[in-house]
C-alpha cells in the first residue's frame, strides 16, 4: 500500500517543475480519473486538470448504483445493460470496498402497471410475466458468475416482509433481483489516488479554460500558467469542453432526496416504484445508514456548476413514495441532483435519450467524451485510452481489468466506517489518527474521526473544508447540521496541516456555509 501523500500543492508544483506531459485530462470525474488510469498503465505520462475538486460534478451526485440498468431492457438498449451488468464482476474485485451487493423489490399491482412496458402488457398477469422474462433476461446478459443472487417471484407476503410499508391494495407479488452499490464520490478519489500511485499528477482547484494546437501537441491554458500536452482527452460532463459550444450537449437533471429509513420503513432491501406519472421507474435505496429517494428526469437549461433541488422535484419524489407506500408526512434530510450530459441531442425528451457514451475527436489528438454510466466507466475509459494510444503509436493495451484501487484488496464492505471509505487504507487513516493532535476523535456525526480530516489533506488532495465534508466523507449530505456545527474543527484541522492563518481559516469558514447553501444543505 502507498504511503506517498498527494497534497495539492506538490502536484501543483509538480505542475509547475514539468509542464509537458504525454496527456492532459481535462475533467476530474469518474471518466476522466478513469482515463488517466488506464493512460498512466499503460505506461504514458499523465496530468489530470479539474476546476474544482474530484468528483465534485455529476460523479459525486449519481444514485450510486453499480448496475445494467432494468429500465433499458424495454428501451431495447440491450448493450448498455450487458455492459453494466458484466462490469460488477470486475468491479466486485478491482474496488471490492467500493461494491456493495443490494437486492431490489419490484412490486407487481393489478393495475398500476410497469414503466416502458407497452400497455397491452402493463398490468396484472401479464405484468408478472413480462416482469419476470425481463429480469431472467438481466440476469442471462450479466452472464455467469455475477455477484448476487438470480431474480425470484415473491409472493404478496414476501414483498411485504422485504418492504412492509408497500400499500397492500391490489398488490400481487413482486420480484427481487441483485445489482449494487456504492459510494460514487469515494469510487472518484480512489481512482485519482490510484493513478497518482501509478505516476500521474492530479491537481484539483484548475480550470482549463482554452485548449490550443502547438507544433506537435497541444497547450492547455490554466489560470496563472500553460501545460503542454501531445494529446489531450475532455472529460467534463456537463460542461462544454474547452473550445466546444454548451448545445452540444442535452442536460438533464436527475434529483434526489435522502430521508430517515425509518420513515419509509426500509430494511436491507431497495424498493422499485414500478411507474411514475412520467412513465418511469423510481428507486428507494437503503444507503449509508438512511433512504435514498430518486430520480427525477428532467431537461435543464441552468448552470451545471450547483445544479439545485426544487420543491417542485422535492414533491414529485415524495408525492410518488407516497402514492407506493403507507407513510406519514416525509421530511427531507437533504437533497441532491446530478446532470446527465446526454451526447444524444436529438431525444425526443432525456428519459429516451441514450445513455451510451460518445467520442468525438474535435481536432487530431483531442478527445472529447460525454455520456455514459458510472458503472462503466472503466469500459468507457479504455475505449477512450485506446483512441488517445493510437494517436500516440504506442501500442500498450488497457490493464485496469488487473489493476486494483487504492485501498481494494482486503474484501468488501464489512460495517467498519473506515474500511468502508477506504478499505485497506484505513490503516493509513489509523496513523493519522493516532500521530495528528485529537485525531482519534469521533465527530458529532458518530461516523466521522478528526484525523479523516489530515488525511484527506494530506493523502486525497482535499484544500477546503466542503472538500472534506461533501466529498472525501458524505457527512454535509448524511447530516448537514453536524456539517456545519463540525466545521469549525475541522478548519482546524485542515487550517494546521494547510498553513491557514485566523483571518484565512474564518474566509475558509464562510466559503463552507456558502457552497453548503448553494448546494441547498
Ligand atoms: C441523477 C443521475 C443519477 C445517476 N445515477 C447513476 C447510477 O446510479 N449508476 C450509474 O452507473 N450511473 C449513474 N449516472 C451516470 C453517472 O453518474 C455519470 O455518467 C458520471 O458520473 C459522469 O461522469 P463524468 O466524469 O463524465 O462527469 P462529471 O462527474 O460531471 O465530471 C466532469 C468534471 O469535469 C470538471 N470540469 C468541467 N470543465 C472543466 C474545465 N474546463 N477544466 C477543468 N475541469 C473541468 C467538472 O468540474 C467535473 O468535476 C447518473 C447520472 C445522473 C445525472
Amino acid at each position: 500500500m502507498s504511503q506517498e501523500s498527494w497534497t495539492h500543492r506538490e502536484h501543483r508544483a509538480r505542475l509547475s517543475q514539468n509542464s509537458s506531459f504525454d496527456v492532459a485530462v481535462i475533467g476530474g470525474g469518474v471518466i476522466g480519473c478513469g482515463v488517466a488510469l488506464d493512460l498512466q498503465t499503460r505506461g504514458l505520462n499523465v496530468v489530470v486538470l479539474e476546476q474544482t475538486d474530484f468528483a465534485a460534478g455529476t460523479s459525486s451526485r449519481s444514485t450510486k448504483l453499480f448496475h445494467g440498468g432494468i429500465r433499458y431492457l424495454p428501451q431495447f438498449r440491450f448493450h448498455l445493460v450487458s455492459e453494466g451488468l458484466r462490469e460488477q464482476r470486475v468491479l466486485a474485485r478491482v474496488a471490492d470496498y467500493l461494491f456493495e451487493p443490494l437486492e431490489f423489490v419490484v412490486p407487481v399491482y393489478d393495475q398500476l402497471g410497469l414503466a416502458d412496458a407497452p400497455a397491452w402488457a402493463a398490468t396484472g398477469r401479464r405484468a408478472s410475466f413480462i416482469l419476470g422474462a425481463g429480469l431472467t433476461l438481466y440476469d442471462l446478459l450479466g452472464g455467469i458468475g455475477r455477484p448476487g443472487e438470480r431474480n425470484r417471484r415473491l409472493s404478496k407476503v414476501e414483498v411485504t416482509k422485504a418492504a412492509p410499508r408497500l400499500r397492500s391494495e391490489g398488490l400481487r407479488g413482486g420480484f427481487v433481483y441483485s445489482d449494487a452499490q456504492t459510494d460514487d464520490a469515494r469510487l472518484v478519489i480512489a481512482l485519482a489516488r490510484t493513478a497518482v500511485d501509478h505516476g500521474s499528477v492530479a491537481v484539483n482547484r484548475a480550470r482549463a479554460t482554452n485548449v490550443t494546437r502547438a507544433g506537435n501537441g497541444f497547450e492547455i491554458e490554466i489560470a496563472d500558467q500553460q501545460v503542454r500536452a501531445r494529446s489531450v482527452v475532455a472529460a467534463t460532463g456537463a460542461f462544454a469542453a474547452p473550445g466546444s459550444s454548451p448545445s452540444s450537449l442535452l442536460l438533464s437533471k436527475g434529483a434526489h432526496v435522502i430521508v430517515a429509513k425509518d420513515e419509509v420503513g426500509l430494511g436491507e432491501h431497495a424498493i422499485v416504484l414500478p411507474k411514475t406519472d412520467d412513465g418511469r421507474v423510481l428507486f428507494i435505496i437503503p444507503w449509508a445508514g438512511h433512504a435514498l429517494i430518486g430520480t427525477t428526469d428532467s431537461k435543464y437549461t441552468g448552470s451545471p456548476m450547483h445544479p439545485v433541488v426544487d420543491q417542485a422535484d422535492v414533491e414529485y419524489l415524495l408525492e410518488h413514495v407516497a402514492r407506493f407506500l403507507e407513510v406519514g408526512p416525509l421530511q427531507a434530510l437533504s437533497t441532491f441532483a446530478g446532470l446527465r450530459a446526454l451526447a444524444d441531442t436529438e431525444a425526443e425528451n432525456t428519459a429516451t435519450a441514450s445513455r451510451e457514451h460518445a467520442v468525438r475527436e474535435a481536432e487530431p489528438g483531442y478527445f472529447q467524451v460525454a455520456g455514459g454510466k458510472l458503472t462503466t466507466y472503466r469500459r468507457i475509459a479504455a475505449k477512450v485510452a485506446d483512441r488517445v494510444a493510437r494517436y500516440l503509436s504506442h501500442s500498450a493495451k488497457s490493464r485496469t481489468l488487473q489493476v486494483p484501487l487504492a485501498g481494494a484488496g482486503g474484501g468488501g464492505p464489512d460495517g467498519d466506517a473506515l474500511r468502508t471509505r477506504y478499505g485497506t487504507r484505513a490503516e493509513v487513516v489509523r496513523e493519522m489518527m493516532r500521530t495528528v493532535a485529537g485525531g482519534g476523535r469521533l465527530l458529532a456525526d458518530g461516523r466521522t474521526y478528526l484525523g479523516e480530516v489530515a488525511h484527506a489533506v494530506e493523502h486525497e488532495s482535499a484544500t477546503t473544508i466542503a472538500d472534506f465534508t461533501l466529498r472525501r466523507t458524505r457527512l454535509a449530505l448524511l447530516s448537514r447540521d453536524h456539517a456545519r456545527s463540525d466545521a469549525p474543527e475541522i478548519g482546524q484541522v485542515m487550517g494546521n496541516a494547510l498553513g491557514w492563518t485566523p483571518a484565512e481559516r474564518a474566509r475558509q469558514l464562510d466559503l463552507h456555509e456558502a457552497e453548503l447553501t448553494v448546494e441547498g444543505l
